[in-house]
């Protein structure tokens, strides 16, 4: 998997102050930019769960390698963008695919694996040769990487990191969740200041179903 930071707000951090400060000022956000205690204005207004002032910052990553598993579940967030690789119009040639980690440590199952993957391939390639790619495709399986695309605005990275940084979060995309939240972290360290998994602010919301480990530190 490789998480990269294409692109975001520059100086979200001002500019989201900024335009928090301007809801309570005659001044414009233009004319308040950079003034007073911006991290400290927004860590307050953040931290109050005034988070619309933060839907004007926007980060966009390209990731790559990662199963279609992972981008099923990434593409269910709805305030979001995304590019994703496609298997109509990319013939996917060579075998390319995820090893979960589980069967990456049993000899056994590691074998039962690639034993099917060389299959499914063998077939998509005899299916290629016949018919269009895009029905070729419906052999292919979840464990088939493919690179993606993905914009969201701040307010949408914390609700993000909030779910898919929690234990409870299935691996892969909780692997990638971590990875974005470091690059943002690094571009804008006050919006993210406390981001990641529910634990990070306060007790676990999830009931019964907590992982029950204590709670979590937010990553450096
Ligand atoms: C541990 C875990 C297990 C999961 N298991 C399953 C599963 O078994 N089956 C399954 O189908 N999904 C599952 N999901 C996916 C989950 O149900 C959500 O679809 C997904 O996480 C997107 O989150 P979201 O809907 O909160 O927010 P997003 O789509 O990211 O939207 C952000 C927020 O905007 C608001 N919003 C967006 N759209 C609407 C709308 N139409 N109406 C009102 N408010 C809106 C909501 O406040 C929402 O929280 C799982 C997720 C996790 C983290």
């Amino acid at each position: 998997m490789i998480v990269r930071l294409l692109t975001y707000t520059e100086d979200a951090d001002a500019i989201c102050a900024a335009a928090g400060r301007s809801c309570y000022s005659k001044e414009s956000s233009a004319d308040l930019l950079g003034k007073g205690e911006p991290e400290k204005t927004l860590g307050k207004i953040v931290g109050m769960g005034h988070h619309s002032v933060i839907e004007h910052a926007s980060f966009t990553f390209s990731v790559e390698g990662v199963s279609r598993a992972l981008t099923h579940q990434l593409v269910r967030h709805r305030i979001a963008s995304f590019s994703q690789q496609s298997q109509r119009y990319v013939s996917i040639n060579e075998p390319t695919f995820v090893i979960p980690r589980t069967i990456q440590a049993d000899d056994e199952a590691l074998a039962v694996y690639e034993k099917i993957m060389g299959d499914i391939w063998n077939a998509y390639s005899e299916l290629e040769k016949r018919i269009p790619a895009e029905d070729a495709r419906y052999v292919l399986p979840n464990g088939c990487t493919t690179n993606i695309t993905v914009t969201m605005n701040a307010r949408e990275l914390l609700h993000f990191f909030s779910m898919r940084c929690c234990e409870r979060a299935q691996w892969e995309i909780r692997d990638m969740a971590e990875e974005m939240l470091v690059l943002c972290r690094e571009a804008s360290p006050t919006i993210f200041r406390d981001a990641g998994p529910p634990c990070v602010r306060g007790p676990c919301p999830e009931g019964r179903l907590s992982c029950g480990r204590p709670r979590k530190k937010p990553p450096a």
